[in-house]
């Protein structure tokens, strides 16, 4: 159960755990499985959820999310004091994911009895586990609500609720069951709510039943500030160093070009030394002095173009960078929306291109859909443009030709 999902580097914060408010014994369950140090949504909703007050956290699967609930309840419910925790979630593996932690971190008089009431499973097993006393009951709403209904589960004692993974739930149709649920539970309570996103159904689901909740937001951004002009160049595969060469050979001022590897960043770097360039790059490969001194001289006009990796460009702040060029299109909307980050930095407008082959044609969609709108299509001087759907057959007829 604690395997895969969070790549700890991306997910770091300042805070420790113990900074959170949580006690020795989860403590030491966190040591125990290895939990270093909280995701961003466990640090944000932790220490509001261990204040009693309701939370809206609004991160995706796989932001650590389960832990920000789970760990609250286990620190504030006991054993053996009836049924006082509910979490109601949209799919069978997500309620036995929570279930699975919550018996995980209760230790002691926290060893906390579960029933787990999901569709699709013999209903002897759930009566049984609700006969046992269950501290918490974790269900889908279809299930939970026949339980209610045949008054096998009584829900007037919860004090915590969770709804995880609410727009999903709300997608999958369980509204009304959600609604019927949440007006037989005690108004006197506290509510967590999880969403990756926050469309007006969700807002009103809030407004109805949480209590002047704190929101905590870790959904990726995309949105590209206004004053960035954006374009998109769509050539040949074989014309994108061509498009690069023109574009920079276009405008005068400081360019941050991006690519996707530490490879093509000394590739493309040494292509615009030949065409006599004052250039410098970044990536990975490269010690922190190296780095400075890119940056510092970009600032100072030494070399007016770097050349960067996503990872070595995180965070810089460079004001005098005028047009950003994506030579590689990013691999995610949230590459994209950092990478145009870069310019237009401080009052000043900027100029974001993507130079992209029929090859990136599902990322551009994908970038499109992310932003919600659509890049406007730009030809380079001297480098023809292909037609977008023309060209797309016969270029994957040509890779197909050479597969073969
Ligand atoms: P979730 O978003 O809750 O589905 O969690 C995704 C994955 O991240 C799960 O496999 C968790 O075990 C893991 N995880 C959650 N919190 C942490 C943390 N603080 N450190 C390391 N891994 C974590």
């Amino acid at each position: 159960m604690f395997t895969g999902g969070i790549k700890q580097s991306e997910f770091e914060t300042q805070d420790t755990f113990e900074s959170l408010g949580l006690s020795e014994p989860i403590l030491n369950v966190l040591a125990e499985v290895g939990f270093e140090k909280p995701t961003p949504i466990q640090a944000g909703v932790i220490p509001i959820a261990l204040a009693g007050r309701d939370v809206v956290g609004l991160a995706q699967t796989g932001s650590g999310k389960t832990a920000a609930f789970v760990l609250p309840m286990a620190e504030k419910l006991y054993r053996g004091d009836g049924l006082r925790g509910l979490i109601l979630c949209p799919t069978r593996e997500l309620a036995l994911q929570a279930e699975s932690f919550l018996q995980s971190f209760g230790t002691g008089d926290r060893r906390l009895r579960t029933a787990c009431l999901i569709g699709g499973v013999k209903y002897p097993p759930q009566l049984e586990a609700l006969r046992n006393g269950p501290d918490i009951i974790v269900a889908t709403p279809g299930r939970l609500l026949d339980h209610v209904e045949r008054r096998t589960a009584r829900l007037e004692s919860v004090e915590v609720l969770v709804l995880d993974e609410a727009d999903h739930m709300l997608d999958l149709g369980f509204l009304p069951q959600i609604n019927r649920i949440l007006d037989r539970l005690p108004k006197e309570r506290q509510t967590m709510m999880f969403s990756a996103t926050m469309p007006s159904s969700i807002s009103r689901l809030a407004q109805l039943y949480m209590k002047d909740p704190e929101t905590v937001d870790l959904r990726p951004e995309t949105r590209v500030a206004d004053g960035i002009e954006q374009r998109l160049y769509l050539v040949e595969p074989d014309d994108k160093k061509r498009c690069l060469l023109s574009l920079i050979a276009e405008e005068p001022g400081a360019v941050l070009v991006f690519v996707r590897r530490k490879l093509d960043a000394d590739w493309a770097c040494r292509q615009l030394q030949l065409e006599g360039h004052p250039v410098e790059k970044i990536h990975g490969d490269r010690t922190q002095s190296e780095r400075v001194r890119a940056l510092s001289g970009l600032r100072q006009g030494e070399h007016r173009i770097l050349v960067a990796t996503d990872i070595a460009a995180r965070g810089i702040d460079i004001p005098v960078i005028e047009h950003i060029i994506n030579f590689d299109v990013p691999q995610t909307v949230e590459d994209y929306v950092h990478r145009a980050g870069r310019t237009a930095r401080g009052a000043a407008g900027g100029t974001v291109s993507c130079i992209a082959s029929w090859t990136d044609t599902e990322m551009v969609r994908q970038i499109e859909s992310g932003i919600g709108t659509q890049l406007p299509r730009f030809e380079a001087p001297g480098v023809p443009a292909y037609q977008e759907r023309k060209k797309t057959i016969k270029g994957r007829e040509r890779v197909r030709r050479r597969l073969r």
